[in-house]
């Protein structure tokens, strides 16, 4: 999601980057007509493999295909798809139970009963195996790989630290840090789309998992001083989020952070006589776990429902 803060708008403690090569998203991006901007790179970024040896400096490849940022945030892109149904969108519906009533779907939240003759389920594969009641049971090949597909990155814990300055760039540096060793492992520049709104992003180590939120505020900016600068320690605010703990996202702390194989054909089959769709990232066969892959599954399903319709 897209945090703000009293001065920072835009700070992105989900989803941030997408490159070309996820059209589309990029395609969608363009047709809503929202801007993107190049991850700033520039200048001396660093590598830290050991805490014995000196760390390494290196110029980020201008060559390689560049990452970007949605302009105001990734929400700028929910916000955008919501806008034309925000009278019909109920948020705040927590799903317990769906049911096959044969002609149609009864989804039963904690306070309501919502009837449809398609029910597209975006909510990640094991989140919903774990959480949610099927009626009747989903067959076992369905449940095994709901239950066997994590969510991506549901285990990052990620971090933003604002500034009134862009210390790093004034001398030189691009804020990009790679680390091999605790407490931080990437920060990079995340100064806003106006360059108006100074800020360092990255991700904790999560072997500090079990420390406090103020415990890991302070290594990591005691980290961060000794590789990118003092000037560190002048931050505005301490901002994380331990996606693990986020009850709408991840199940359990199973450790997995490498990106799974996604996109199982099992999850390109309709459920409930034709009425029931797993969609979401973690089902789609092209770019499985990020946005790319949510744009993707969810294109391709409302293609196969209005074609029967149309049918
Ligand atoms: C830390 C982190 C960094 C990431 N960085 C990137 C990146 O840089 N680039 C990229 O492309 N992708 C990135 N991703 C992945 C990106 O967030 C996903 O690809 C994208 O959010 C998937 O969209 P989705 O619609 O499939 O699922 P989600 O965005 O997970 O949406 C699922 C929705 O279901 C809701 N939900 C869950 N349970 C229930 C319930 N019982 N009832 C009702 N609603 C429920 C949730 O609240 C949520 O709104 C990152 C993810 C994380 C966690």
């Amino acid at each position: 999601y897209t945090a703000s803060t009293e001065t920072h708008d835009h700070l992105e403690m989900g989803a941030t980057w997408f490159g070309f090569k996820h059209e589309h998203l990029k395609n969608l991006l363009d047709e809503l007509k929202l801007d993107y901007f190049k991850q700033f790179q520039e200048g001396e970024s660093t590598l830290v493999f050991n805490s014995m040896s000196p760390p390494h400096h290196f110029q980020a490849d201008t060559s390689a295909p560049p990452s970007y940022r949605i302009a105001n945030g990734s929400e700028a892109l929910i916000k955008s798809l919501a806008k034309p149904f925000n009278d019909k969108i109920q948020l705040n519906q927590l799903v317990k139970e769906t049911t096959d009533c044969g002609d149609h779907i009864e989804i039963t939240t904690h306070n309501s009963v919502f009837k449809a003759n398609n029910v597209l389920f975006t909510i990640p594969p094991r989140l919903a195996a774990a959480r949610i009641l099927f009626n009747p049971e989903l067959d076992n090949e369905i449940k095994s790989a709901m239950q066997t597909t994590p969510t991506w990155m549901e285990q990052a814990i990620k971090f933003v630290l604002t500034f009134k300055k862009p210390f790093w760039r004034e001398a030189g540096k691009s804020g990009m840090l790679i680390s091999q060793i605790a407490p931080v492992v990437e920060v990079y520049d995340h100064i806003n789309y106006s360059n108006d709104q100074f800020a360092l992003m990255g991700f904790v180590n999560p072997k500090l998992k079990e420390y406090s939120t103020r415990e890991r505020k302070e290594q990591v900016i005691t980290y961060l001083c000794r590789y990118l600068g003092e000037g560190v320690s002048d931050y505005l605010e301490y901002k994380e989020k331990d996606w693990s703990l986020d009850p709408f996202t991840a199940v359990q702390a199973s450790g997995e952070n490498m990106q799974p194989n996604y996109g199982n054909s099992i999850f390109a089959k309709p459920y409930m006589n034709d009425k029931l769709f797993f969609i979401g990232t973690e089902t789609s066969s092209v770019f499985g776990g990020y946005m790319e892959g949510a744009v993707y599954s969810g294109k391709q399903t409302a293609a196969k429902i209005i074609a029967n319709m149309d049918s």
